[in-house]
């Protein structure tokens, strides 16, 4: 698939001549913690800045001086290019571990120990509770998970024989899932079978009214596979269903 980034497409005038490493050259149209960005006229490959995940690169290539951005993950020490749709979406905020709770475990498949951002959870439980009531039960597979955590996810299976460009297409890369902020859950079972459960008409009902929405939809403007299982709690959509009436209703009173 050709990148369709729009750093490649709008790239800054000035940029274009540089030679030199120069940080904040392009972060206009980078993502916001991309890291550093490597400028240079060759097409050598930018240096390993960070443990984890890689720097997002800038090539210049051929006489038109064409752009083109690349960014890269680390695992295991090697570098592993970042394709569409995640490319420059990596997630830029940092996870507030502190404000992380657990996940009653009669929300948890087996039981296990799961965490939400408090927030998240908060709707979750609320949201969960008004499922039971019409005999449908959410139970969460995966909340939280560190970029660290999903560094490992990957290493183990890449050591089992699994190919990077394999894997990216259906697993976010470390520091580019959603997870690590807290507030996404996948539901039980997080494969393609969620779609054609109770749960998932359930969800696409109501969810909306307790501030969760899929993140990853059927037909997606941004080109992600479809996860039906996968949905994310973002606040400002809970308080526009839940706190301010419809016009109409106000009318009425
Ligand atoms: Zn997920």
């Amino acid at each position: 698939m050709k990148s369709t980034s729009p750093s490649v497409e709008a790239p800054q005038p000035e940029a274009q001549v540089v030679t030199k490493v120069k940080p904040e050259a392009s972060l206009a149209q980078a993502p916001k913690a991309a890291g550093q960005v490597v400028e240079s006229t060759t097409t050598t490959k930018p240096p390993v800045v960070e443990k984890t995940v890689g720097p997002v690169g800038i090539e210049v290539i051929g006489a038109d001086r064409q752009k083109k951005v690349f960014e890269f993950v680390v695992i295991e020490g090697e570098n592993y290019p970042v394709p569409d749709p995640w490319k420059g979406r990596k997630i830029g905020e940092k996870p507030n571990m502190s404000a992380l709770r657990q996940i009653p475990v009669a929300y948890t498949l087996n039981q296990s120990k799961l965490y939400l951002h408090e927030k998240a959870l908060e709707a979750f439980v609320e949201m969960a509770q008004s499922a039971q009531e019409d005999d449908v039960h959410l139970q969460v597979h995966s909340g939280f998970r560190s970029k660290n955590y999903q560094q490992k996810i990957f290493s183990k299976l890449m050591a089992g024989g699994r190919t990077w460009e394999d894997l990216v297409r259906y697993v976010a890369p470390p520091g580019y899932s959603e997870h690590m902020l807290g507030f996404s859950v996948d539901l039980y079972p997080s494969n393609w079978q969620f779609a054609s459960t109770k749960a998932y008409d359930w969800l696409k009902e109501h969810g909306e009214s307790f501030g969760f929405s899929e993140t990853y939809p059927q037909f997606g403007q941004e080109g992600y596979p479809w996860e039906a299982w996968h949905w994310r709690f973002s606040p400002s959509s809970k308080a526009v269903v839940k706190h301010s009436p419809a016009k109409d209703e106000i009318i009425e009173k």
